[in-house]
């Protein structure tokens, strides 16, 4: 129950894509493996790198991500599943003490999470998000200060929807928390929630991803017209229309989410254009080549990359770029600041 239950092993890095500074860097750690089975974990381990890497949008981003895989053996295998929730009681001493039922739901899985993030920052103090997967097939996850994912069916699918929460702070979309038929889930009526991927507003001109709603689209797609059921109509707009649909973060009615489906709301989904949004914003990028180029088009450029322009001198329309800082290739995080001093009059 506790490190005394286990030990960690060793680190390796089994994605290199150059120094962890400037890179993103993802520690996968286990729990519940017995010495005996660190050669299983690696093979899952393995899995779910090349799960990540294969989703839209960390494709895009996979040359500015490390993985680190942190090898801990426990003394037992598997994870404490409470007969209280409907699972076996089944006990395990582990080294982050994985447990199911966190909660009263039995697929809310859980470790230590200070255990979790100590180890991380011993192993790699550079790290961005940790993941632990437990070696269990009970269906069951949870995104908290560390992304917990167990091996059911759907493992990587699991895992990443957990690290939408850990890494990018995205709510989940769907529109209940332990079933539909619960109480005090039908009209949502608290503050407007932190989250870049849900909404309780319900108008084109206030809803936190306006501008990714095209002028053609319905605003809302979709509102439910009965709160004390869950809406299960069709979509009646094509697949990947971003609008507002209702339904979202644990309740029927009163929160809206981007598109009808998304990772955040059912696994083995894309990403919604919202939540890919907030991805790429997260990740380290390139910087842009701005020289040159005049101060309007020189913002756009840097927008686009997911950084803030800065401008010294005029952005007026006869204003360009003639130095930027950082330069031009160089990898930052996102929402860094580009630095670009201008002149007006002709580019010589
Ligand atoms: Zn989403």
């Amino acid at each position: 129950m506790t490190t005394g239950d286990g030990a960690v092993v060793g680190t390796t890095q089994i994605v290199n894509n150059g120094p962890r500074t400037g890179r993103w860097n993802v520690v996968i750690m286990g729990d519940g493996y017995t010495s005996h089975q660190l050669t299983q974990y690696r093979d899952d381990a393995q899995r779910t790198c090349e799960a990540f890497f294969d989703t839209v949008p960390f494709d895009q981003k996979a040359s500015f991500i490390n993985v680190f895989r942190v090898d801990v053996r426990s003394t037992d295998s598997g994870a404490d599943d409470p007969a209280g929730c409907g699972g076996t009681g089944a006990t395990a001493r582990t080294y982050f003490d994985a447990t199911f039922c966190s909660n009263n739901l039995r697929r809310l899985l859980v470790v230590n999470q200070n255990t979790a993030l100590a180890v991380a920052d011993d192993e790699v103090p550079e790290w961005h998000a940790v993941l632990v997967l437990v070696n269990s097939t009970v269906y069951g996850g949870s995104g908290g200060a560390v992304a917990v994912s167990s091996l059911a069916t759907g493992a990587q699918e699991i895992a990443l929807h957990e690290l939408g929460h850990t890494a990018f702070g995205l709510a989940d979309e769907y529109d209940h928390l332990a079933s539909c038929e619960e109480e005090g889930h039908d009209d949502y009526t608290g503050a407007e929630p932190m989250e870049p991927n849900v909404t309780k507003a319900s108008t084109r001109a206030t809803i936190k991803w306006r501008d990714q709603i095209l002028q053609s689209t319905t605003v809302p797609a979709m509102r439910n017209p009965d709160c004390s059921k869950c809406d299960r109509r069709p979509s009646p707009v094509p697949a990947g229309t971003v609008s507002a649909f209702e339904g979202a973060r644990y309740f029927k009615c009163g929160l809206f989410r981007p598109e009808y489906t998304c990772k955040m709301l059912e696994l083995g989904r894309p990403f919604c254009a919202v939540c890919r949004r907030r991805i790429l914003r997260t990740l380290p990028t390139t910087v842009p080549s701005v020289r040159e180029r005049s101060a309007a088009a020189a913002g756009t450029a840097v927008r686009n990359a997911g950084l803030n322009p800065r401008f010294i001198g005029s952005t007026g329309s006869n204003a360009w770029v003639f130095s930027q800082s950082p330069a031009a290739g160089t990898v930052v995080q996102a929402g860094s600041t580009v630095t670009m001093r201008t002149r007006t009059g002709p580019i010589p």
